[in-house]
């Protein structure tokens, strides 16, 4: 058997690790981690350490580690049929069924589902399909695309233009002109001192507003967001938000994508983010919880009045010029297939809402006075802790004393996993559904160890 430091070696030598400080983990200082099994809440890794894996992976395995029927449902698909494309009216019953599974889940005046691979592919399908809707509609000029500064879309062109956060764009020539920013809905720190969290809304939506009047509401095409902002700092939206972004929306007749990577399939106690907020999408995508990550299969789910034009194009230019030789990949089907089954027959949605408050709850009474904890939120089986300097004046740490990553590191050693998010001092939660409440206050009783380790009682 390999040693772990003959595995660490080769790593260092041969992996182009995603989302990492390539020379430092190339000069030995940042470690390998070699996971090997995982089961329900916890993973292992190749030292036998036992983790409490608080962030599902990349929130994603939100049925948790281990289960065997989804496991089988792959191992039986892969000995019947491992791949046949999805070309020209192709399909498998896998992929047949999870169409209509998810359709049955989805939100109203939804009508069809293109599958693809990542979060990120799937967004660049609803581009696509934006830019073909309006040329059909013969508005060439209808391009742009709205994102919100701290929106996560993907890290492909496109994609990576759409998500607002610096370190996507910069040294890459991003991001592409199509697409402009506007204001992130994230009370805590964008908004005023003396503003309520309604007139953070109003506000909000005037700056979408003002950015159209800029532009040119004949040069918009379409508006993307996440129900609640993910990556950005797992922060759910002030009151009204998703209304009077729509109000505005539908003024100017532009489309709204809903980015429901994270949220879609339960994350937030509901099936979809877009029913929580009482979103009316023209695309939903979805990855991560479709498949809890078991395979890579991610959709874009097309609304009634998309889907409409997309037809008329055909038939004017053709089969639609678009695809990828994985779409419907017949083992991430059977994986959704599965999943999407074990989430009903668990009910591990609502255990998600359930145990997803109790957690809200555990990290306030544990945390909620600490001089530098600014704010704890979430929604759902997503939490967030934010760091602060200065609690009353708002006042955020210097990124140079990485905060958020020393609490990370802190909490890791007590055998807990929780994100140190990209942007600020925020540590994020999003526990696979099946957490109890026992691992629940474990998570907060280690979570408030570490910050006590980190900046003091
Ligand atoms: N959209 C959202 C909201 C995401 O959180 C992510 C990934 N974290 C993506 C898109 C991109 O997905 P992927 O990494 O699978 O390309």
């Amino acid at each position: 058997m390999l040693t772990n430091d003959q595995l660490a070696e080769w790593d260092r030598q041969t992996f182009f690790h995603p989302s990492t400080h390539l020379a430092q983990h190339a000069r030995g200082e940042t470690p390998t981690r070699v996971i090997t099994t995982g089961k329900g809440c916890h993973i292992e890794d190749r030292d036998g350490r036992r983790l409490l894996d608080a962030f599902a992976g990349l929130y994603c395995v939100n049925v948790g580690y281990g289960r065997q029927e989804i496991a089988e449902a792959i191992a039986a698909q892969a000995r019947e049929l491992a791949y046949y494309h999805a070309y020209v009216g192709h399909g498998t019953e896998a992929s047949i069924t999870l169409a209509k599974m998810i359709l049955d889940r989805a939100p109203k005046g939804m009508s069809k589902v293109y599958f693809g691979l990542s979060g990120s592919d799937a967004n660049e399908t609803n581009v696509k399909l934006v830019w073909y809707y309006n040329n059909i509609l013969g508005r060439p000029e209808k391009k742009k695309i709205i994102s919100r500064w701290l929106g996560y879309h993907g890290s492909g062109l496109v994609t990576g233009s759409l998500t607002g956060l610096e370190l996507f764009h910069k040294k890459f020539d991003l991001p592409l002109s199509q697409v402009v920013h506007t204001k992130a809905p994230y009370y805590y720190r964008r908004a005023d001192l003396a503003q309520t969290p309604e007139q953070f809304t109003a506000h909000c939506a005037a700056e979408l507003e003002a950015l159209i009047a800029r532009e040119g509401a004949d040069t918009i095409a379409a508006f993307i967001g996440e129900p609640v902002l993910g990556t950005g700092g797992i922060v759910p939206p002030p009151p009204g938000y998703w209304d009077a972004i729509q109000q505005v929306l539908r003024k100017h007749d532009i489309l709204l994508i809903a980015d429901e990577v994270v949220t879609g399939f339960g994350r937030l106690g509901s099936m979809f983010g877009s029913d929580h907020y009482g979103m009316t999408p023209d695309l939903i995508t979805i990855a991560k919880g479709l498949t809890s990550a078991y395979a890579p299969l991610s959709g874009s789910i097309v609304g009634d009045r998309m889907w409409k034009v997309l037809e008329q194009g055909t038939d004017e230019n053709g089969p639609i010029g678009h695809g990828w030789t994985y779409s419907a990949h017949p083992i991430g089907a059977a994986a959704g297939v599965a999943n999407l089954r074990l989430l009903d027959e668990l009910n591990l949605i609502g255990n998600a809402a359930e145990v997803g408050a109790y957690l809200q709850q555990a990290l306030k009474a544990a945390l909620g006075d600490h001089p530098k904890v600014g704010e704890i939120r979430g929604e759902g089986m997503l939490a967030a802790v934010e760091f602060v300097a200065d609690r009353g004046g708002r006042r955020f740490f210097d990124a140079s004393e990485k905060v958020g990553p020393r609490v990370s590191a802190a909490l890791l050693s007590r055998g807990v996993i929780a994100r140190a998010m990209p942007q600020g001092d925020i540590l994020g939660f999003a526990p696979p559904f099946c957490l109890t409440k026992p691992e629940a206050e474990e998570i907060a009783a280690m979570t408030a160890e570490a910050v006590t380790e980190v900046l003091g009682a």
